[in-house]
């Protein structure tokens, strides 16, 4: 069956991630009527899943299992209302000049520098509490990395984090917030602005995918199917697409977009990180507590295109970075007790190709050039004398790269050619067709995206207001 909804909206939001909730907040706010559309379902504090493995694959697209062409990476992408503020590590920290620059030189896009960002950080920093890990409550594996960059003459910083009140006296342990944050700390977006838009009146619709957009009478329609199958089109004036990197080229390229616009998943970037583990006579318990303390903060690094972090992953996502299988593997991971984490987190230079085959399948081009291997070596090659100096028995480094920060593929910048998404924010083009969100990234920065996320979603937000009053 399908329905034709009756209502026309004033604003239709496909994705309630990050960027959406940002946005709605403030159209809903100034008394817009707003519908969001999200693929993926809404959790509370109480139904979120409870370990590792109902997590990955109730809150990620294909189950957490998305793969490079070449299979040498593996993307994570989330599929839930809050999207990554939902299962992400919650770092936030602002652009330096470097990343800016370099996207100003790609895109010819003038606000694209740390003055005229500012104030934007500033509007998102506000709705979000952001604290660093207290120091009498860091962990083994914090301790770890404090201690071999101590004696390595390396600089570090303690990492940012969009959290309120961990509670850690009551034994609450990071790697819980992974799946979903069950005592309310994590700023996600439905902590923070998505619930405020709610007050508002947005109206969400969880579990439901939309399929393909079109244009009609100067409005916009999205043809959608929920979770039993059931097709609907919604009707809206404007449209804000925030699907993320991937979602919004494949919706693109699924509604024949790139006819007009052939830049369509072109110059998608991820970030790959690479998890590596010393393996140490006593035990680490990385997992336990709070270890999200520290990040490398040395202008070597930063110039080589790497950083590292002090972060840890579930038990079952090591067993799959490490190789072997058997009694072999199941000895080595008896172990766990014993490892500590650091993670290489390489600024990628080598633009990936998201697209579809016939049937509307994702296909996602993403290969490594010589220069991001030698990044990834680089930083290796850092942590491995971070374990030695420490005393690790032994070093393991994960098999496979992960791509968590996925950016791109609707990409802004002055020219329609060679962009997706104008400086107001709207596709080439198009008038009433809106993007801000992690897609629109021109190449990869180097630094965590989401606070930028949210700063551009601000900037849009008052933007698109002022566009469509006038
Ligand atoms: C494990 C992990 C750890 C991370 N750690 C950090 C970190 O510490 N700091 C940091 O800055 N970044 C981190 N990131 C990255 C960060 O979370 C993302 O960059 C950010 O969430 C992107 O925001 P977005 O609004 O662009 O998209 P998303 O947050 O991905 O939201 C997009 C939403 O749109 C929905 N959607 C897509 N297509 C459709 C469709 N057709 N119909 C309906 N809904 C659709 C998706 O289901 C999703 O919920 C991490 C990511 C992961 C996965």
């Amino acid at each position: 069956m399908h329905t034709v909804q009756s209502q026309t909206y004033d604003f239709i939001f496909v994705g309630a991630g990050i960027s959406s909730p940002f946005i709605a907040h403030e159209l809903c706010r100034a008394g817009s009527n707003c519908l969001m559309i999200e693929a993926g379902p809404h959790y509370t504090h109480h139904t979120y899943p409870r370990n590792e493995l109902d997590g990955t694959s109730q809150m990620y697209w294909s189950g957490g299992l998305e793969l490079s062409t070449d299979a040498k990476l593996v993307f994570l992408r989330p599929k839930v209302v809050g999207g990554g503020s939902i299962v992400n590590q919650a770092l936030v920290d602002r652009f330096d000049d470097d990343a800016l620059d370099a996207w100003r030189a790609a895109s010819g896009v003038d606000f694209f520098n740390v003055n005229d960002m500012d104030a934007w950080y500033e509007k998102a920093e506000d709705e979000i509490a952001i604290q660093e890990i207290p120091a009498d409550v860091r962990n083994q594996n914090a301790r770890i990395f404090q201690e071999g960059f101590e004696k390595l003459g390396y600089h570090l910083a303690p990492l940012h984090r969009a959290q309120k009140d961990c509670r850690y006296g009551d034994g609450n342990c990071c790697i819980e917030c992974l799946n979903g944050c069950r005592i309310g700390s994590k700023q996600s977006t439905p902590e923070t602005v998505l619930k405020k838009a709610l007050a508002h009146g947005l109206q969400l619709v969880p579990e439901t995918e939309a399929e393909q957009i079109s244009e009609n009478d100067g409005g916009v329609q999205v043809q959608c199917r929920d979770r039993l199958g059931r097709q609907m089109t919604y009707r809206g004036r404007h449209l804000i697409l925030a699907g993320g990197a991937i979602g919004n080229s494949r919706l693109l390229l699924n509604s024949g977009y790139n006819r007009e616009l052939p830049h369509i998943g072109h110059d998608f970037y991820c970030h790959p990180q690479y998890m590596n583990f010393g393996i140490y006579a006593e035990p680490v318990n990385a997992h336990i507590g709070a270890f999200q303390a520290f990040k490398s903060d040395d202008p070597g690094f930063r110039h080589e295109g790497f950083k590292l972090e002090n972060v840890y992953a579930g038990p079952s996502a090591i067993a799959m970075l490490v190789s072997g299988f058997g009694n072999a593997h199941h000895r080595f991971m008896e172990k766990l007790s014993h490892f500590a984490c650091i993670e290489v987190c390489t600024r990628d230079t080598q633009p990936g190709r998201i697209k579809v085959n016939r049937k509307g399948k994702l296909i996602i081009h993403k290969e490594r050039s010589q220069t991001d291997m030698d990044r990834f070596e680089k930083g290796t090659r850092v942590i491995d004398e971070i374990f030695r100096s420490t005393g690790a028995l032994e070093i393991v480094h994960g098999s496979f790269g992960i791509g968590l920060h996925l950016m791109g593929g609707c990409v802004m910048g002055a020219d329609p050619v060679r962009s997706v998404v104008d400086p107001e924010f709207r596709l080439h083009g198009k008038k009433n067709i809106f993007i801000a969100d992690s897609s629109i990234f021109p190449n990869a920065p180097g630094i965590n995206p989401s606070l930028t996320i949210m700063a551009l979603s601000k900037m849009a937000a008052d933007r698109i207001l002022r566009n469509v009053q006038s």
